[in-house]
């Protein structure tokens, strides 16, 4: 006879940080027949669907030209490729990021310069910039590039950042890994910038099943260069390679999934923006939640609240781990803060938004397919959490 110890806490279902089976619930049919479609015709590498999806994208997000590759960092490095970025060259970007955005410029041989972020958008602060910009030119190096970064959804101040650009007559790139399909206005991330790239990742808000990456571009002779950099700088004849360049193609199975996942993708993002009004409604009196600004539509890769300090975000962390709520800390460590990028420079005064938000941020599970009820479970556990905290 099974006997339940008395002292078995009840512990809810674990809650998934992204929950990626509940979109298969929806569209897994029209997926499997797309991957059938693509077993069928057999053409792997470069096949129908990639150019279609490439249509598609450009479409989305109006503009001229979309080109996939392999994953997002391999769409900066094609971007960096294209601009002749090199040794003695420095390219700006924000300390508080994913380690791709610094790495694609040490690949390169050229010099990261990290630059400060507002602690409120979480996204580069174009005073900093500015201070960096000055400084790295001090020490010898020429400034050609600045790569923004649209965190955890929401694009940057790309009006205020291109005034800095165009004061110094730099290239304005965003990575756009975690942002692509949010706008400003009625303008959707992928004509913000000069470039901007994109990653599809299965975690971010348009995932394929794999690595996935793309570049877009209004610039139609850069958007050719494009083109033969991620094909070994393949020119008219296949077997005269004229530049060096990368194998970085998507797979046209990934291409056909994406294909189907972009058909709901604006009704994802509504829904992303639903279960942050929801979230902002629950947490806005125990923690500092993100502010959602008129005229700025963010897709909601995380949902990211501060805590007053590490030590109530580590109470926080163990009530939500206690009750099956997943957290994640993105990101614990700045860029100029790891191993292998303390040598690099940074602004003059410092990077200290991005040392204190290290510090205090939380993120929580986010999908389209959150409920209320599972949103409620997760304040209680925040709620909890900060209330331990504080003991
Ligand atoms: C995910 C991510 C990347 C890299 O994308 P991959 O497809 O994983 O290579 C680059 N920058 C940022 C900000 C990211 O979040």
């Amino acid at each position: 006879m099974a006997v339940l110890k008395p002292s078995t806490p009840i512990v809810p279902e674990p809650l998934p940080f992204i929950d990626l089976q509940a979109q298969r619930k929806r569209i897994g049919n029209h997926i499997d027949k797309a991957v059938a479609r693509v077993m069928e015709h057999g053409q792997f590498v470069l096949g129908p669907e990639v150019k279609q999806l490439e249509d598609a994208l450009a479409q989305f997000c109006g503009a001229r030209h979309a080109i996939t590759c392999a994953n997002g960092t391999d769409a900066l490095i094609l971007v960096l490729m294209a601009e002749g970025i090199g040794p003695g060259d420095a390219v700006f970007v924000p300390s508080f990021t994913f380690v791709a955005t610094g790495e694609c410029v040490a690949l390169r041989r050229a010099t990261p310069v990290f630059v400060d972020v507002d602690p409120r958008s979480f996204n580069m602060e174009p005073a900093s910039l500015d201070r960096a910009i000055t400084v790295a030119s001090k020490a010898g190096l020429t400034p050609r590039m600045v790569i923004a970064v649209d965190l955890f959804g929401r694009p940057a101040d790309y009006s205020a950042l291109r005034t800095v650009t165009d004061k110094h007559g730099l290239t304005l790139v965003a990575d756009a890994a975690q942002s692509f399909g949010a706008r400003l206005g009625e303008t959707r991330v992928g004509v913000l910038a000069d470039y901007t790239t994109a990653s599809f990742f299965p975690a971010k808000p348009l995932g394929c099943y794999g690595d996935g990456g793309a570049i877009l571009i209004n610039d139609d002779t850069k958007a050719e260069l494009l083109l033969s950099l991620r094909l070994h700088g393949q020119g008219n004849d296949r077997y005269d390679n004229v530049r060096i360049g990368l194998n970085s193609r998507l797979d046209t199975l990934q291409a056909a999934i994406l294909l189907e996942k972009l058909r709901i993708f604006d009704s994802e993002i509504e829904a992303r923006n639903e279960a942050a009004r929801r979230y902002n409604a629950l947490l806005s009196d125990i923690a500092v939640t993100p502010e959602m600004d008129q005229g700025i539509t963010s897709v909601w890769a995380q949902y990211t609240i501060l805590l007053s300090d590490s030590g109530t975000r580590k109470a926080v962390q163990s009530s939500c781990a206690a009750s099956g709520v997943p957290t994640a800390i993105y990101y614990p460590i700045p860029l100029h803060r790891q191993t292998g990028y303390r040598e690099f420079s940074m602004d003059p005064e410092g990077l200290p938004h991005s040392d204190w938000l290290a510090e205090r941020v939380l993120s929580l599970p986010m999908h389209p397919y959150l409920t209320a009820a599972a949103q409620e479970q997760i304040s209680r556990a925040v709620s909890d959490g900060i209330l331990a905290g504080a003991t």
